[in-house]
């Protein structure tokens, strides 16, 4: 009987990861013609001063609407672009849509930062830095008005050589690293401060978990970022409570639902709220 019943797991496994597989498979192929129909868009989700609360800058954050499938979530589609390599055209559509959208909305007469994610893939790609260069040229935007996101992925030892001297590359342009998810992978403290990296962005778990153990994380990492000379930024902040008890812990800039959720225009108000 317990034979039977194992078979009929595995069969049921079998049956869930044949699925799962055609699923991936369907996105990734749909995925391949999703610039050239248009299906694409990048919304933007501000960051603040945890003391001002004015807009320092905006996250650029990519939107898929699939005609045969609908709205796939990014943490869907990312981790299968990243496998087929789509991630490339897919990042430099985002960087360009981002860059052009800050241009447009008064950005030479009022210069604002724009973060941009980017996979370890796409980073260590053939022509990355040359992307970068060319897009921030074509929209005449200062390299030290772009933030690239990475992950705890670029501690990755196996590729250090390549990944250092990429981010050593963008350092010497001028633009600024910033570690996403900061707290979920496994970072290297050595390496946090052999890399050039400008600022850490505190996972939204934690601050979910402020009044368990998110708060001693979150001091603990605000202690080495601030001794390192690194900045960080708290994400997902959804409270007001959140906010203050972020502030108190020193925590320099705010990012999450409470301050404005992903929109496809930059706020109009953020020259009011930083006058
Ligand atoms: P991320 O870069 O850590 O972005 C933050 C995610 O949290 C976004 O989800 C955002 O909409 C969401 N978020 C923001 N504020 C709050 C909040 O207060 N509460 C909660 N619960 N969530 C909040 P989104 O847009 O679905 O993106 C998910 C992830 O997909 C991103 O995480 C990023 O890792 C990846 N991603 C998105 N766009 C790109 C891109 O252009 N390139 C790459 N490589 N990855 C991207
Ligand atoms: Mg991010
Ligand atoms: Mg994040
Ligand atoms: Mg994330």
């Amino acid at each position: 009987d317990a034979k039977r019943k194992g078979r009929g797991l595995t069969q049921v496994y079998k049956e869930k990861l044949l699925a799962e597989q055609e699923r991936n498979f369907a996105i990734c192929q749909a995925l391949k013609t999703a610039i050239a129909q248009n299906e694409l868009s990048v919304l933007f989700q501000p960051v603040v001063a945890a003391e001002s609360h004015a807009v320092v800058s905006y996250e650029a954050l990519l939107r898929w609407n699939s005609r045969d499938y609908g709205p796939i979530s990014p943490d869907e589609f990312i981790p299968i672009a990243e496998d087929t390599g789509e991630i490339v055209p897919l990042g430099n559509f985002v960087l360009d849509a981002a860059l052009g959208q800050l241009v447009r909305s008064g950005y030479h007469d009022n210069p604002l930062k724009m973060a941009v994610n980017v996979s370890l893939r796409q980073l260590i790609a053939p022509g990355f830095l040359e992307a970068v260069r060319s897009s921030l040229a074509r929209h005449d935007v200062r390299p030290g008005d772009l933030v690239l996101e990475v992950t705890e992925s670029i501690f990755d030892t196996r590729q250090q050589p390549i990944i250092s001297f990429v981010l050593h590359q963008l350092d010497s342009y001028g633009v600024e690293i910033h570690i996403d998810d900061f707290g979920t992978g496994y970072s290297s403290l050595s390496r946090l401060h052999e890399l050039p990296i400008h600022a850490l962005k505190i996972d939204r778990s934690f601050v979910h978990a402020l009044d368990t153990h998110g708060k001693a994380i979150i001091e603990g990492t605000a202690l080495i970022a601030r001794k390192l000379g690194i900045h960080i930024i708290a994400e997902g902040v959804e409270t007001p409570l959140q906010a203050r008890q972020l502030e108190e812990l020193g925590i320099e800039y705010l990012q999450g639902y409470l301050f404005g959720r992903p929109s496809p225009k930059l706020m109009e108000s953020h020259r009011i709220q930083s006058a």
